[in-house]
């Protein structure tokens, strides 16, 4: 019904599964991982009304791509939608902390001079630095924390920053993904497949899929099927009229 965060572009059947994207979502946010990616993506994606494509630069690659930062800031001048960026604090990727830092920052300065964007933020190991860069741009519109992993004091100062959260799947089969979900507020709350790279039992999540995090919401929030859709429509339209989409 609702997807998201989904690197449609890199499913290895991706033309093949638009159709049927574009069908049995209301929406679908396909995030791309570097501005060229984006470029070539839009066009591609550009018939489905019900995909859109956000302009990113996925923190895992910025030593590669950081010669493609101008054109970021400038792709973000055009589109209601940024993402993948953000911050990884794994050791693999330490060696480009600076640079990653220093580029999220530029993006999330960008995104508040042109009065707020729809972020989809990547913050695995880096937490607390992506949260102080949300409080020192806190004009950069509405940041959605994508499969947060931090601990609960951290949770709970991205829920005092207004950030939302989209949440998958693979999540809602570990405890911790259990326990964190439990304290987001239901009104901050979006599906999310992160796909083709998330799992559930070793098969890749599809973006129809991403609403089998139903199940878990009606446990947590104790309420039925019916009751969990309508909340999430109804985030939906929530961040969505934040933008003129
Ligand atoms: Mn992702």
């Amino acid at each position: 019904m609702i997807d998201m965060h989904t690197h449609l572009d890199l499913y290895p059947d991706a033309l093949k599964i638009l159709d049927k994207v574009n069908k049995d979502n209301l929406f679908t946010l396909a995030v791309t991982t570097s501005p060229r990616a984006w470029i070539a993506t839009s066009k591609v994606f550009e018939k489905y009304k019900n995909i859109h494509v956000s302009v990113g630069l996925h923190p895992e690659i910025v030593e590669a791509k950081a010669n493609e930062l101008d054109l970021l800031i400038d792709c973000i001048k055009t589109t209601n939608f940024v993402g993948e960026v953000g911050i990884d604090g794994s050791n693999r990727f330490s060696k480009s902390l600076l640079l990653q830092t220093s580029i999220f920052e530029r993006v999330l300065q960008e995104c508040e001079s042109q009065n707020g964007k729809i972020i989809s933020i990547h913050s695995r190991g880096a937490e607390s630095t992506v949260l102080n860069l949300l409080s020192k741009y806190s004009n950069c519109g509405t940041p959605i924390l994508h499969w947060f992993t931090g601990k609960v004091g951290e949770l709970e100062n991205a829920i005092e920053l207004d950030c939302w959260f989209s949440i998958n799947p693979a999540m809602c089969n570990t405890q911790k993904g259990l326990s964190l979900i439990a304290k987001i507020p239901k009104n901050r709350i979006l599906p999310e497949s992160d796909g083709p790279f998330a799992t559930v039992k070793n098969n890749t999540i599809y973006p129809w899929e991403a609403i089998n995090i139903v199940s878990t919401l009606e446990k947590i929030w104790q309420c039925n099927y019916t009751d969990v859709i309508l909340q999430l429509k109804i985030n939906l339209n929530t961040i969505l009229e934040a933008t003129d989409e």
